[in-house]
């Protein structure tokens, strides 16, 4: 790019610039915002400085990703919608009272998810921490500042079934709580009996929406039933959950204290934000551990721009119904489908995992005999390709979290998909089976 265009580039932009600030000072009733702008860029903008943003991931040589694998932590999870991103570029302009604005979108996102009281928090991991703060509190009586070092030899255990142990358990320790593992109804009626139990946590993934408990033996109503009949609050971890939409307030609705969800997963909220639901007086608690505090929770802050991002990913998911989310992913899904149609062995099928991850995903299952290229060989080409393609990591496994597949199956996700790129997935997959990449 010659020196003129660039600087005709960077003054075009800065005019954009200009007119969008005007369009929101004017919204906002705020005209000196015009006049600061002008200062910034006249004083502090370089020459060539576009207000479109500098692409860091280009600067720093950080190649970008096709996500056809899921809301996977370790590949950014979920894109943010134009509205909520929106939302959050609008909220970063201005200083807040950090308080004021956690308890008002506590209390708005409440209103909507049908619950007495809500949080804004750091992921459903952050989450699953402000619960235990929340509800150790709750049974000692403790200050904030005593958690979690003068926690031993108080009501300090979660009872969890054995079936439900996961990574997450740390989330919780890291209050000074100690797991309770129970497998019987009867052994977790003496957990509970015993007197030291602050909370319960249930893993709701490990439990199927028919109510059969998998490899656990207590199912979340007498699960609910027993613990309160000793008035042990119950946490349930339902990060992945959604959708279906409706299980943002089925779950509380159900009886459940408190309960998790990750807000850069279904939600599409900023990867690094979640919601805890629940009884008002556990969610104040967890206010009260919650940062700019000196709580558990002052290492898992939560900015203006995620509080804002979370709101405007409620209001996002509600513009939904469970038809148009999900016919959403199911076109993409058939889109897929037809590029590998027709070639010899491929046959494709959509399987919708019941809990976590309840949306469509495409199956494509071929005969690499047929095919001449092997389930690791296509996932190598799609991932050094340009764009490079992510699979769902259940490609060529055993099947796992509801996904029936074998060591000659692709698995697609598609619901972190970018408009477009499900097109691109499916003639990169067809070049792939067909070895023309
Ligand atoms: C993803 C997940 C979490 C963590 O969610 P974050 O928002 O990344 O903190 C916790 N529990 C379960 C079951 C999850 O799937």
């Amino acid at each position: 790019m010659s020196v003129s265009t660039e600087s005709q580039a960077g003054s075009l932009s800065r005019r954009r610039f200009f007119r969008w600030a005007s369009s929101l000072a004017a919204a906002l009733g705020a005209a000196p915002l015009v006049s600061s702008a002008k200062t910034l860029s006249s004083s502090m903008a370089s020459p060539s400085a576009s207000f479109d943003g500098e692409d860091y991931y280009a600067k720093l040589g950080v190649p970008t990703i096709v996500n056809a694998a899921g809301t996977y932590t370790t590949l950014t999870a979920a894109c943010m919608p134009p509205e909520v991103l929106a939302a959050v570029q609008k909220a970063a302009l201005h200083p807040v009272r950090l308080h004021d604005l956690q308890q008002k979108a506590g209390e708005y996102i409440a209103r909507r998810l049908k619950c007495e009281g809500a949080v804004v928090t750091s992921g459903a991991s952050g989450a699953i921490s402000l619960a235990t703060a929340a509800c150790l509190q709750y049974a000692n009586n403790l200050n904030i500042v005593d958690m979690p070092q003068a926690i031993d030899g108080m009501k300090n255990q979660v009872i969890v079934q054995q079936a439900h142990r996961y990574e997450y358990d740390r989330a919780m320790y890291l209050c000074g709580a100690r797991v309770t593992e129970v497998v019987t109804l009867d052994d977790y009626k003496r957990a509970c009996a015993a007197g030291n139990a602050a909370m319960t946590n249930f893993f709701n993934a490990a439990e199927d929406e028919d109510g059969i408990a998998g490899s656990a033996q207590i199912g979340r109503e007498e699960w609910l039933r027993v613990a309160h009949e000793y008035k042990i609050p119950c946490h349930l971890d339902a990060a992945a959950d959604m959708p279906p939409i409706s299980n943002l307030w089925k779950y509380t609705g159900m009886g459940f204290d408190l309960v998790a969800f990750s807000g850069g997963k279904g939600m599409r909220g900023p990867q690094n934000a979640g919601l805890l639901l629940g009884r008002k007086i556990l969610t104040d608690l967890a206010h009260a551990n919650n940062n700019p505090g000196d709580g558990i929770g002052r290492g898992m802050k939560v900015a203006k721009e995620q509080i804002v991002g979370m709101v405007a990913a409620v209001d996002w998911v509600l513009t939904h119904t469970e038809e148009s989310m999900q016919g959403d992913y199911q076109k993409r899904v058939d889109l897929i489908a037809s590029a590998v149609k027709g070639i010899p062995s491929v046959r494709t099928e959509t399987v919708v995992p019941r809990i976590a991850n309840h949306v469509p995903h495409l199956l494509v299952r071929f005969d690499p005999a047929v095919t001449g290229v092997t389930t690791g060989q296509i996932v190598d080409a799609l991932r050094k390709a340009t764009p490079s393609i992510e699979l769902n990591p259940n490609t060529g496994q055993k099947p796992n979290q509801g996904i029936p597949a074998d060591a000659n199956t692709l698995v697609v996700g598609v619901w972190m998909l970018q408009p477009g790129e499900d097109a691109i997935v499916g003639q990169r997959i067809r070049a792939a089976l067909t070895k023309k990449s």
